[in-house]
């Protein structure tokens, strides 16, 4: 029988931005009102950088003022064309840049499980003209990082990862389990990119990184971000604006002192909804490896319409009714965007496992300040409306 469910006085959204007291940014914003440097590598923007190192165990960190502007600089400075084989199970974000750069992307299909790019169907897709491969660590499910790496080597092709969901994850350095060792995310491939948006669980309002090991590309970046300018003389390739500007950084800063408690706070309400979830028919949702560290920014669970007995739509629209505003991330594919649609790698025979996931896929409110008893309260809504 169906229970009386309220719905929830305020609207529970997707998620919320970890935000400091007030005073303590202010105090940061004094020390950048005395110093009267607004942008160009202030000491906030210093400070930022080192921390973020130190943060993600990287040996090489730069920043910037978006994931966007980062993931197309990264392009440039390894100096990409053709085409780069992609995920179309992601942000509209990741292919886009490499349309801006000229590129084409080429669609590979996903693995069931991780719903990251199957790197078993990526060799096949390999041209003459493929220059890399740009892959998701999509809700901070790693890639399978080991193998992509090994394709790439023996083909010649650069790797450049999208990190935007794994801030602070944590895998194995290599897939031999005797080796127990664990390293940042952002140490594989050539370059990684972080977002740092208002909605990624580290953020300064908008902002982003690239991080990478070869300490050559660190100046060919910087010059990169600065619209190319060597010095007051020189202007050395063409470079765009990427900077990110003191007053972020100073959010950055203080965000980031936030940021471990806010993951347990996360850790607390996933063991929640898996409790309340884990023997529901019908519903599913990411089991990471023991070995990892999760990266906490996302909860999705995956609904089979046929077992459960509504589709994910009807999930959502039913959701809404009760002030619950959950997101299909990621619906739609980016092979079915208009301006990707006709390539041939978007067809859906190329990409039978992205089409399931995208129809399946529910991102659920995680974010720490959401207490325990609404979590629980979501999950009765949800399990109510099978009735
Ligand atoms: C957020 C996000 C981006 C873009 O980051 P911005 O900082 O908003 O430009 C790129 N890729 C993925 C997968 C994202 O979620």
């Amino acid at each position: 029988m169906r229970k009386k469910i309220n719905p929830f006085d305020l609207p529970i959204f997707v998620t919320r931005p970890l935000l400091p007291k007030l005073s303590v940014f202010n105090a940061r914003l004094s020390e950048i009102w005395g110093k009267q440097w607004l942008t160009n590598n202030g000491t906030q923007h210093i400070a930022l950088e080192k921390a973020i190192k130190k943060y993600l165990h990287v040996p090489e960190v730069s920043l910037f003022n978006n994931g966007t502007i980062a993931l197309m600089t990264a392009c440039q400075s390894l100096r990409l064309s053709g085409d780069v084989i992609t995920t179309p199970f992601t942000f509209a974000a990741t292919p886009h840049v490499l349309s801006w750069n000229n590129i084409q992307p080429i669609f590979c299909d996903i693995e069931p499980a991780t719903l990251t790019i199957d790197a078993e169907k990526i060799e096949s897709m390999i041209t003459p003209r493929t220059t890399a491969i740009l892959a998701v660590h999509v809700f901070g499910n790693p890639c399978n990082v080991y193998k992509i790496q090994e394709i790439a080597d023996r083909y010649g092709l650069k790797v450049i990862y999208d990190c935007a969901h794994a801030f602070g994850t944590e895998i194995l350095s290599s897939p031999n389990e005797k080796i127990k060792k664990l390293v940042g995310i952002g140490n594989f491939g050539d370059i990684s990119m972080f977002s740092f948006h208002a909605t990624k669980l580290f953020h300064c309002a908008e902002g982003g990184a690239l991080s990478f090991n070869d300490k050559n590309l660190k100046d060919r970046i910087d010059l990169l971000k600065n619209f190319g300018i060597k010095n007051e003389n020189e202007v050395v390739m063409p470079g765009i604006n990427g900077k990110l500007n003191e007053i972020q950084a100073a959010l950055g800063l203080v965000v980031l002192d936030l940021v471990s408690e806010e993951r347990n706070k996360r850790k607390k309400i996933l063991n929640t909804y898996e409790e309340c979830l884990k023997d529901v028919p019908g519903i599913s949702f990411f089991k990471l490896n023991s070995d990892v560290i999760n990266s906490y920014q996302y909860f999705v669970i995956r609904i089979n319409s046929k077992v459960f007995g509504l589709s994910r739509d009807e999930v959502y629209n039913e959701f809404k009714k009760f002030n619950v505003f959950t997101r299909k991330y990621f619906y739609p594919l980016c092979s079915e965007y208009t301006c990707y649609r006709q390539l041939s790698s978007s067809s859906k025979n190329n990409l039978p496992i992205a089409n399931i996931a995208a129809d399946e896929v529910l991102s659920m409110p995680f974010y720490g300040s959401l207490k325990l008893s609404y979590v629980e309260k979501i999950c009765s809504i949800l399990l109510n409306m099978k009735h």
